[in-house]
């Protein structure tokens, strides 16, 4: 498959048949063997003075040490901020610290890891407007290139509107010794882009949402990329590694195109931030995000498998048909006030705005949907099945039941029931709620993975 020139993307406005201007504003992407080599090139060019690399004891380890002697190799001399956090949080805490220790003048700072400290840095990099490269370390999630992070605020995961990097650096010598469940949660962050544009196509049928098929495109175009390598995968291949860290780079620049997450996340992400939320609220282990999105994954993708085959069944049809939507507010409130414990008044917050549960809009939306049945059978037919998805994560030794992210089927039933609440966002949940099939589709999932024990 041919590499990637990401210099097209960049920095250019690209006027779009959506009507809109799209534009992705980072300088640099480089993914290559020797990529490490070339940032104090980098640096000179753009003049930066004061250095400050932000990393953890891993990243240290694998990169952040390197990058020191590159530098001062080259008359540079970072300060080092390094986390020692056996599962570093992206919380309050942590970018007390950043705060507390970096100095005023620095203005640019190297992140070197992945996930949660680029998510730090960029909101750092934000507040305290200083420019950041991220230097990454595993291909293991979608948030290089874009523009929101999801942080711990009281709690609660929240996503902020954040800086993009200036550059984003991935040395493949690096990217291809990351452990493996990180390489296999950046193919689950990438393969979870089924679900969410079916759910971004639906609404967009559905509820006139807009829609942009040129995006939508590029983050097939990542699918691709992905589903290209993972055989390879197991073996480390360089090639391999290097389609999924441009599946999970196209992916960002897709949403920084649309300047929200619409295009990258859906009902598969809504799952995995429900879940990793319970964690957090009872103090159990984070799982990487990319791992809990490929479980959403294989839901949603059985979700859509089972309601279309549902839909095509006369007797099923018609009692979809008939049935009045149903929604009691206190009943409902009681219920979010159960499962989201602290977090439950934003929630029941957003729900008052939004009105997404009213019966009059629930209704409107079923009819669309029933009316527009054919053209949505056609998409869903394209998907891949839940089982296919199963079968890729067992290739990569991954997780892929709820029960191995320590998701017990009390929470897998509640987020079937509830993860949509957190977010404005229709999609196949939603659907379930218009339809009043929650509660049996849940049990349908439960029984799933019993039964691919
Ligand atoms: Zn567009
Ligand atoms: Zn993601």
């Amino acid at each position: 498959m041919q590499k990637i020139d990401f210099q097209e993307f960049l920095q250019k406005d690209r006027e779009c048949s959506c009507k809109k201007v799209h534009r992705c504003d980072i300088e640099t992407i480089l993914i290559s063997r020797d990529a490490l080599q070339k940032v104090p090139e980098l640096i000179k060019q753009q003049e930066y003075q004061k250095i400050c690399i932000i990393e953890d004891n891993n990243t240290k380890q694998v990169a952040g040490d390197l990058l020191e002697k590159i530098l001062k190799e080259q008359d540079i001399f970072p300060k080092r901020i390094c986390f020692d956090d056996v599962f570093l949080i992206p919380d309050e805490a942590a970018l007390g610290r950043i705060i507390t220790e970096i100095d005023r003048e620095t203005d640019l700072i190297l992140a070197v890891g992945s996930g949660t400290l680029n998510d730090l840095c960029k909101f750092i990099s934000y507040q305290l407007k200083m420019d950041y490269y991220i230097i990454a370390t595993a291909p293991s999630m979608d948030g290089y290139a874009s523009n929101v992070a999801p942080l711990i605020s009281n709690h609660a995961k929240v996503t902020y509107e954040v800086s993009m990097p200036r550059a984003i650096i991935g040395d493949l010598s690096i990217l291809k010794e990351a452990p493996m469940n990180m390489i296999a949660a950046g193919v689950g962050d990438v393969l979870g882009k089924y679900v969410c544009l079916m759910d971004w196509k639906m609404s967009h049928i559905v509820t006139g949402e807009y829609y942009c098929t040129e995006v939508v495109k590029l983050v097939e175009q990542a699918i691709d990329k992905v589903m290209q390598g993972t055989d390879k995968l197991a073996l480390r291949d360089e090639d391999a590694i290097l389609s999924i860290m441009e599946g999970l780079i196209l992916s960002g620049i897709g949403m920084s195109y649309i300047g929200n997450s619409r295009p990258a996340s859906g009902s598969e992400h809504h799952l995995s931030h429900y879940w990793e939320m319970m964690a957090l609220l009872s103090n159990g282990h984070i799982e990487l995000h990319g791992t809990k999105v490929a479980i959403g994954t294989v839901i949603g993708l059985r979700l859509y498998e089972k309601f279309f085959q549902d839909l095509g069944i006369a007797d099923s049809y018609h009692a979809f048909q008939s049935a009045e939507p149903e929604f009691h507010p206190e009943q409902w409130s009681a219920e979010i006030r159960r499962v989201y414990l602290g977090a439950a008044d934003s929630v029941i917050a957003l729900e008052n705005t939004s009105k997404k549960n009213a019966p009059e809009e629930m209704k409107r939306r079923k009819e669309a949907l029933l009316n527009q049945r054919d053209l949505l059978q056609i998409e869903v037919k394209k998907l891949p099945k839940a089982d296919q998805i199963i079968k890729i994560l067992k290739l990569l030794s991954a997780k892929s039941t709820p029960e191995e992210v320590g998701v017990s089927e009390e929470t897998l039933r509640d987020s079937i029931l509830y993860a949509k609440e957190l977010r404005n966002r229709f999609g196949i949940l939603q659907v379930l709620t218009d339809f009043g099939l929650q509660d049996a589709y849940a049990e349908e999932i439960i029984e799933y993975f019993r039964s691919v024990k």
